[in-house]
């Protein structure tokens, strides 16, 4: 058996952050960072923008060039899965038969794109994407005046569509929502991006749903539930993930909903020797006072080094605010917070200006903000003031007067 002083499972960004957060504090300590992947460490927003258009080359995925992490004296192990983790033995088993033993351990294990069951849900043609394999494989069948499916209206979704309009293809999106990321934005954004989206020729179908799909070898037509059928040469699934949590779910150690890890503000899971970070971690937030899990990119980055820090004996708590970003078309929106239950929006400056955001909030106190384009010197009073959370009638009157000054609602 090998024996390291860290071991790390998981090659995406919450891992490859770790590796980087142990070495900030222990430059000496054993580390493996084992992958299932035949990649180095590598993050996923450019899947569905800048890499799927061809803008970006695979140096924007990487998060470090592969000399890195033999400089650093970190071993990468692609290519192998993790089988088993033993807590009491202190050892990972992996699926070349090699064992390895730990004194710390970070579960990193993310998730991987759910697949609708749908009859011809696996013609060749129907693609999920989390890979960097899948976005390769996407582009090789997009090609400028084919006819492209996606499924989903959320992130992945409309990213995805966004990106296969710009390079020309004829797509329509189906989703059971009623509007483009219903959950997240509300109507008067959704309709200010149905029209951009309309506009460069994608054709939407909310609270519609694909029956089957169907072909000869490939995908060739989607039946929808509304009767109607469209001829495709490619569909895109963007419709949510599932935790990879088994490992941790065979180790005995607690798991939350959706099976996520249960951490607490060290990030370590009920077992003092083991950490879990980014997707699949749900952790107790300062801010709202409960229990978080979040599917993006910054809480995976940051709470990769946090815990890799941790593990090397930083020992310091994980308090960072929700942050997310997205890209559709030419407009970029930046999120404060956490937007998972709200009843109520501010709007600060207008859409058509390109200049807004967006206050959230739930049953009378703030929870989020969505920004887009504005200025530099608002950006550290939304953040403070989404930590505050004030109540809605101290703060609305004022947020929606762009003569008020941000700052001096933070005071
Ligand atoms: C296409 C795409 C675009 C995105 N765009 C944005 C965006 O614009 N903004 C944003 O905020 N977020 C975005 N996200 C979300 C963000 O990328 C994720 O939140 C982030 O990747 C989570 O990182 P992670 O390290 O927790 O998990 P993952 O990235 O899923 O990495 C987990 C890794 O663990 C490996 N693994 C799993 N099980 C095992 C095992 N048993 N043994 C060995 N290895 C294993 C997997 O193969 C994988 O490499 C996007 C996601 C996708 C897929």
């Amino acid at each position: 058996m090998e024996s390291y002083k860290y071991v790390i499972i998981g090659g995406g960004l919450a891992g490859g952050r770790a590796s980087e957060g142990i070495r900030k504090v222990d430059t000496e300590g054993t580390t493996a960072l084992v992958t299932g992947e035949h990649h180095m460490p590598y993050e996923r927003p450019p899947l569905s923008k800048g890499y799927l258009t061809g803008k970006e080359g695979l140096d924007h995925v990487y998060l470090k060039e592969e000399v890195y992490y033999a400089q650093n004296n970190i071993e990468v192990i692609s290519g192998v899965r993790a089988t088993k983790v033993d807590p009491a033995a202190r050892n990972v088993t992996l699926d070349d038969g090699r064992v390895l033993g730990y004194e710390k351990l970070l579960l990193a294990t993310g998730g991987h794109a759910w697949r609708l069951p749908i009859p011809g849900h696996d013609l060749p043609g129907v693609f999920t994407l989390r890979t960097i394999e899948d976005a390769d494989g996407i582009r090789e069948a997009a090609g400028a005046g084919k006819r492209a499916l996606v499924m989903g209206g959320s992130f992945i979704g409309s990213e995805v569509a966004s990106s296969l309009a710009q390079l020309e293809l004829n797509v329509a999106m189906v989703f059971p929502d009623t509007r483009l990321l219903e959950r997240i934005v509300p109507e008067e954004l959704s309709t200010f991006l149905q029209v951009k989206y309309e506009a460069n020729g994608v054709r939407i179908l909310a609270r519609t749903k694909p029956d089957r799909l169907e072909g000869n070898g490939k995908v060739e037509r989607v039946k929808l539930d509304n009767g109607e059928t469209l001829d495709v040469e490619l569909v895109v699934m963007g419709v949510g993930i599932r935790l990879d949590t088994e490992l941790a779910r065979d180790a005995g150690l607690e798991l939350g909903e959706k099976g996520a890890v249960v951490v607490d503000e060290y990030l370590r899971t009920s077992d003092p020797n083991i950490y879990a970070a980014g997707d699949i971690a749900a952790w107790p937030d300062p801010t709202f006072g409960k229990r978080l899990r979040v599917e993006h990119w910054d809480v995976a980055r940051r709470q990769g080094l946090r815990a890799g820090r941790n593990m090397a004996g930083e020992e310091k708590p994980y308090t960072t605010l929700p942050y997310f970003f997205s890209d559709l078309f030419d407009f970029s929106f930046e999120v404060w917070g956490d937007l998972t239950a709200w009843d109520q929006t501010v709007l600060r400056g207008t859409l058509e200006g390109g200049s807004f955001a967006l206050y959230y909030f739930d049953r009378g106190r703030m929870v989020g903000v969505l920004a887009a384009g504005r200025p530099d010197q608002e950006r550290k009073p939304m953040q403070v003031l989404v930590k505050a959370r004030p109540p809605y009638e101290d703060v609305a009157a004022k947020l929606s007067d762009e003569g008020v000054d941000l700052a001096t609602l933070v005071e």
